[in-house]
């Protein structure tokens, strides 16, 4: 048990329509060292460091989530290998991995992972995620606005090395990389990597129209069928994960699809999100959201306040999202960036 928990709450986290919460995503900051063209804004204005969580406070409120029966912790951001001494979080919650924590993981763009990827293999991390759009350098650097492609695919060599077991994720763009995705896939599966596809969702202004960068993943998967035969997969549900996978008999690999806008996938949801400034946000597409910050910071018994918070949460897990993209120049479904929410 976490210090400091009190002894008797390790009630599981059930919402009121019997989910199951067993995944926390928990965002260790909204800054990044990319732009990517659907993510953020070019000039985006960053939060002042003070609002952030700290890394204690942040052990603190994924041990509270372990008590109560989350087994998986995936870290996020914005980029969260730019968090300063980022690598104490992760081995201290790589501590939990024999006590009560099943996977410790993370999401990254891959530009700091060839300095990092020791050390969260040493803190038992095993299995990474690593977003990654297009392998045609010009293109990298156009859809992240500023990245230099040889430094990820260094990162990732490096982590294929140390025995991180690699999934790649890449936002379709119907302009921007659609034509490049067979390469990308071809060459994914060719290093022994899943890759899957996921539909650009309508969270935050990035100063780029959403109807002009969405492209169903239906119609994506019809242009691949042309060339390519896709066999699919037993559904993932029971991990809750919303990817739907498919063997390509051309290259023998795993590709994925995650499509919130053509197939809602919200009735096996298991995960909440944390955003680095402490709200738990219950549902990616919608607005409800509790401040554990102010549990954490203002009460005498933070972990008793962390744990109706969370019991709060659970009462307020919406059903599903309701996001959509139907029109051109409509504003963003949610003025939240994917950046401060933790993707
Ligand atoms: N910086 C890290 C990275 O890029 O992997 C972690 C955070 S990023 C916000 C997490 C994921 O969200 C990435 O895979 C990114 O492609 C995805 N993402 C960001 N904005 C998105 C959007 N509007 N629609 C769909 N996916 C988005
Ligand atoms: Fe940064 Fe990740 Fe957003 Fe790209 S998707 S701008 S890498 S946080």
């Amino acid at each position: 048990m976490a210090d400091g928990a009190i002894a008797n709450n390790s009630a599981p986290l059930i919402d009121q329509f019997g989910r199951h919460i067993t995944y926390l995503r928990l965002s260790v900051t909204d800054r990044c060292d990319l732009r990517c063209s659907y993510c953020m804004s070019e000039h985006m204005t960053f939060l002042p460091k003070k609002d952030l969580l700290t890394l204690e406070e942040l052990e603190h409120i994924s041990n509270v989530f372990i008590d109560r029966g989350v087994r998986k912790i995936r870290i996020t951001g914005g980029e969260p290998l730019v968090r300063r001494d980022i690598q104490h979080l992760f081995t201290r919650l790589g501590g939990r991995l024999s006590d009560g924590l099943e996977e410790l993981t993370l999401t990254t763009n891959a530009t700091l992972l060839e300095h990092h990827a020791q050390t969260l293999f040493d803190a038992g991390v095993r299995r990474i995620n690593v977003s990654l759009d297009t392998i045609n350098p010009d293109r990298f650097r156009e859809i992240t606005r500023r990245g230099n492609l040889d430094q990820v695919l260094r990162g990732l060599d490096v982590a294929d090395q140390i025995g991180l077991k690699i999934k790649l994720n890449a936002v379709a763009l119907k302009h921007q990389n659609c034509a490049d995705l067979p390469e990308m896939i071809s060459w994914a599966h060719g290093k022994g990597w899943d890759i899957t596809l996921i539909e650009v969702m309508p969270l935050g202004d990035t100063g780029e129209d959403r109807f002009d960068q969405y492209i169903p993943l239906t119609e994506v998967r019809d242009q691949l069928s042309q060339n390519w035969t896709l066999n699919d997969l037993p559904s993932d549900d029971i991990n809750g994960g919303p990817s739907r996978y498919s063997r390509v008999a051309e290259t023998g690999g795993r590709l994925g699809f995650i499509s919130p806008l053509t197939n809602n996938f919200c009735a096996g949801c298991n995960r909440v999100r944390i955003t680095c400034t402490g709200r738990i946000y219950m549902c990616l597409g919608q607005n409800d959201c509790i401040d554990l910050r102010a549990a954490l910071r203002e009460s005498d018994d933070p972990t008793a306040a962390l744990n109706e918070a969370l019991d709060a949460a659970m009462i307020n897990k919406p059903e599903r999202h309701e996001f959509e993209i139907k029109k051109k120049g409509a504003a963003p479904h949610l003025d939240r960036h994917m950046s401060t929410t933790g993707g």
